[in-house]
């Protein structure tokens, strides 16, 4: 029941209309019984600030922020948590008594999926190929963690200006390869885990992966962030030599984890939050 009181929570951004988000935090304020509503706003990219402004104006407790608004929003906060800060994006905002803050969970998402099967990264050798805006918050959470990361990527510039990135604000250098089968395989030679965060395997690129099948290996852990379709062809294939996997509609649950927790203080029901992005995208 939407009364006087209820807390309204928002996804910014542009299309909205493919969402689980407002499914996912819906259920879980109604399963634990809080007064509080999602709703999804599509906002073009030249009224981002009226946005902002609206959502602080109108007392919205929180939203969330994606595409194409996570770095231009960074203008419209009032307060930037340090590792949003550091990942250059954030995808959280939390209105507290009229102050935005800032916040990015993708990351945080991220580690607690490979946490499901790996307990601690410290020390473990992670190739991460792709450096785009995932990337950048997975790689940043990785070395947090203090894995050993080596990062692959089609366009090599991008992947050294990451590594760069990440040397001043982790003081670690990650090494960086060029995505191609020889490099890759260098990458990958002693790698404990690898992660796809480009957008290969994704819809409409279904029959495409980043990693040719003969560079997989039954004791490697491989962790696909594409979560449509939630099967690519990179965790088949890598499902039929024997190795881990893990799919990427888990970084979209626990990320969405991370964000309910910052504007509740609850940790919502997991389980859940799964089926439900499970339901949807099936
Ligand atoms: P982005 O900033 O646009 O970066 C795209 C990355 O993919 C870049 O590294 C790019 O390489 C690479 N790439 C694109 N097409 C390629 C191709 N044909 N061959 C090789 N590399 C290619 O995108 P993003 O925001 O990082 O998102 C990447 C993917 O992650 C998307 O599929 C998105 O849906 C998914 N994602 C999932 C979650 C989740 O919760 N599971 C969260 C965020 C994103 P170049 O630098 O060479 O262009």
């Amino acid at each position: 029941m939407i009364t006087s009181t209820t807390k309204i929570y928002a996804l910014i951004g542009d299309p909205v209309e493919h969402s689980v988000s407002p499914l996912m935090h819906n259920r879980c304020f109604k399963e634990l019984k809080l007064n509080c509503v999602y709703v999804a706003f599509r906002v073009r990219k030249e009224f981002l600030k009226e946005a902002m402004l609206g959502i602080k104006y109108l007392g919205i407790s929180g939203a969330n922020i994606t595409i194409p608004h996570k770095v231009e929003v960074m203008k419209y906060l009032d307060e930037i948590d340090e590792v949003a800060k550091a990942i250059g994006a954030v995808n959280t905002v939390v209105n507290k008594n009229g102050r935005l803050i800032g916040y990015n969970t993708d990351g945080i998402g991220a580690v607690r999926s490979l946490k499901e099967v790996v307990k601690d990264l410290r020390g473990k050798k992670v190739t991460l190929i792709g450096a785009g805006g995932a990337a950048r918050a997975i790689s940043f959470c990785l070395l947090k963690e203090g894995a050993c990361l080596r990062i692959v990527n089609r366009t090599y510039e991008k992947a050294v200006e990451l590594a760069e990135l990440l040397s001043q604000t982790c003081a670690v250098r990650p090494e960086v390869y060029k995505l191609d089968e020889n490099e890759l395989g260098k990458a990958l030679e002693d790698s404990e885990i690898l992660i796809n965060s480009t957008s290969v395997g994704m819809y409409p690129l279904a029959d495409k992966s980043p990693v040719p099948q003969k560079l997989l290996r039954s004791d490697l852990i491989v962790f696909d962030i594409v979560y449509n379709p939630l099967k690519t062809k990179l965790l088949r294939e890598a499902e039929e030599v024997g190795a881990t996997t893990i799919e990427g509609y888990n970084m979209l649950v626990y990320q969405a984890v991370e964000s309910f927790k910052l504007w509740t203080g609850i940790e919502p029901p997991v389980e859940l939050m799964k089926q439900t992005v499970l339901e949807h995208l099936k």
